[in-house]
């Protein structure tokens, strides 16, 4: 049947007069919770110099007047949330932590029910939407040409930035989860505000053109380690509460690897890059005769995951609402903004975040007349850190610091980048079954999660040929870690060329190439770095393709390429 205008006009007239009515009722209901929240439930009162010049601070004239009435009420519950979990102020008025342990001791006679209450006095928002009353994302232009232009990244969910939020997620990657742990606890004032005065970055990462093209840096926001000084005005003036996502600092490597290569005569101490260590001492406190060994002075930066959605989806071939699925079921359902906000198109994901070591001067990564040396490496706790033999990545990823120390005492400039992406991205617990454990488990026990696949290959026979298929039974994937993203790091570092590419990875040699940063020469590993029980892990990456300078692999050399059996590891 059809419907006339007229009776469209009425629904619509009807649909409008219900979201008006909606709206008031909204602002009632908050002005009727911050009235609540006005008379302090702590039996503490609040001292005048409590009063704590956060984030949190009232507004300035201009600002919207919802998120002013918020942030007024808010910073009241706030400092009797502060007086009753044993948060002191220092003599400026800005919060200290209590010396006592908070955890137990600094609840101040409350229940955690009325902490809960003084720690989040509104109402559970599960989500926003674009339309709804008070929302008013600060305006971010991912990829303009200035910081000003581009706009800061706001995440906070404090009563000063919640209305402007242009991004979904939360700082510090996984670490986000500890911060809650420590409010909830009452060990961290929540809307504690970071001393950002000495922290300027000691080492240059300049601005260059890819910063300010959205095709180029899409997986972090290149401003990250400038956001005191670029937003300053908004931080300061507009009290939101914006930080940094990327920090720069200078320190000095102490291996013994590179001791072992400076004692073989590979390393060379030129007081600039390797310089000799101090003594070692003795347990008496003199010092020892015992040859000290060398450090290494490098420039660090750590940087945080900010995705910025569209280019993301973009990287990987599909379309941003697919993309905003995915992430927002296999996820759990976090983070529902995904769904409901497609106006926010910035996303700080709960992974973990990539280091940059820089040997030499930083100044030359952007100078193309000097050569550069480059590893990207993925986390793989087991070697990097405990040493473990059953793949090459420790003797790989020294190999190449060795490399890259030797290209900047060339003239040159080395840079190692150290992605937390554990496993090939499919996580220890998945990547234990899939190699050789240290620990082998009698056979009477049943099969525990961590060891699914380490299990697997040691019952089936290690071998080569099988490696990547262990790995896809498991996990479902070979390799998750899909190095899309990965180039951005280079591009935001001035890196226009590659003249050596410490890796034999094609995902990594393609990426690169294909973000527009030739690579000039590849090195692989060379045969005496690797460890007899790694064969299985460096022949199967062969015959799939990895590069590799001389050896050729074929698939009956993989069935003859065999790791150690359980019986074998036992001593
Ligand atoms: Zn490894």
């Amino acid at each position: 049947m059809p419907v006339s205008d007229a009776v469209l006009t009425q629904i619509l007239a009807q649909l409008e007069a219900m979201q008006v009515s909606q709206q008031t009722m909204q602002a009632k209901l908050d002005a009727l919770s911050l009235g609540v929240n006005k008379t302090p439930i702590s039996p503490l009162e609040p001292k005048s110099t409590d009063r704590i010049p956060t984030l949190s601070s009232p507004a300035p004239a201009g600002q919207p007047s919802l998120a002013k009435v918020t942030t007024a009420a808010s910073a009241e519950a706030i400092i009797t949330t502060k007086s009753a979990m044993g948060v002191q102020s220092d003599d400026s008025g800005r919060a200290a932590l209590s010396s006592s342990p908070p955890v137990t001791g600094a609840k101040g006679g409350l229940t955690d029910k009325e902490r809960e209450k003084l720690l989040y006095p509104g109402r559970v928002n599960l989500t926003t939407y674009p339309d709804q009353h008070g929302i008013d994302p600060y305006r971010l232009h991912w990829g303009a040409s200035t910081p000003e232009e581009r706009g800061p990244v706001i995440c906070s969910r404090l009563p000063s930035s919640i209305k402007h939020r242009n991004a979904i997620g939360a700082h510090s990657g996984s670490y986000s989860i500890y911060r809650a742990l420590s409010i909830a606890m009452g060990a961290l004032n929540p809307t504690h505000k970071p001393d950002y005065s000495n922290t300027e970055p000691p080492v240059s990462i300049p601005p260059n053109p890819t910063w300010s093209d959205p095709s180029k840096i899409v997986s972090f926001d290149p401003y990250g380690h400038l956001v005191p000084m670029v937003y300053r005005k908004q931080i300061e003036e507009q009290g939101l509460d914006i930080r940094p996502s990327i920090a720069v600092t200078k320190a000095h490597l102490k291996m013994s690897e590179l001791d072992d290569a400076e004692r073989r005569g590979d390393l060379k101490v030129d007081g600039h890059v390797v310089l000799r260590s101090r003594p070692i001492m003795n347990v008496d406190g003199t010092p020892s005769d015992a040859p000290p060994g060398v450090e290494v002075a490098v420039s660090k930066a750590a940087v945080e995951p900010v995705w910025y959605l569209p280019g993301v989806a973009e990287r990987f071939g599909i379309s941003e609402s697919l993309l905003r699925r995915a992430l927002f079921e296999d996820t759990g359902g976090m983070y529902p903004e995904l769904i409901t906000r497609p106006d926010i198109k910035v996303f700080l994901p709960p992974i973990g975040n990539l280091t940059v070591y820089i040997f030499g001067n930083p100044a030359f990564m952007s100078d193309e007349s000097k050569e550069l040396t480059l590893r990207v490496h993925d986390e793989c706790n087991g070697s990097d850190v405990f040493g473990s033999d059953i793949c090459t990545c420790k003797p790989y990823l020294t190999y190449a610091i060795e490399e890259c120390i030797r290209g900047a005492q060339k003239g040159g400039v080395g840079v190692v980048v150290y992605f937390r992406k554990e496993g090939r991205a499919l996580g220890e617990v998945t990547k234990y079954a899939l190699s050789v454990s240290p620990f082998p488990i009698p056979p009477n026990i049943p099969l525990q999660p961590r060891y699914l696949v380490y299990n697997l290959r040691k019952r089936g026979g290690d071998s080569a040929d099988k490696y990547f298929k262990s790995t896809e039974m498991i996990a479902g994937v070979k390799d998750m870690r899909f190095q899309a993203l990965m180039p951005d790091v280079l591009h935001w570092l001035g890196i226009k060329k590659v003249d050596h590419m410490v890796s034999m990875s094609d995902m990594k040699y393609d990426a690169i190439v294909k973000s527009g940063i030739p690579i000039l020469r590849r090195y692989d590993i060379p045969e005496h770095l690797i460890p007899p029980d790694s064969r299985v892990e460096i022949d199967a990456k062969i015959a799939a393709g990895y590069f590799s300078s001389g050896k050729k692999v074929t698939e009956a050399d993989l069935v003859k390429t065999v790791g150690r059996t359980w019986e074998e590891t036992e001593h």
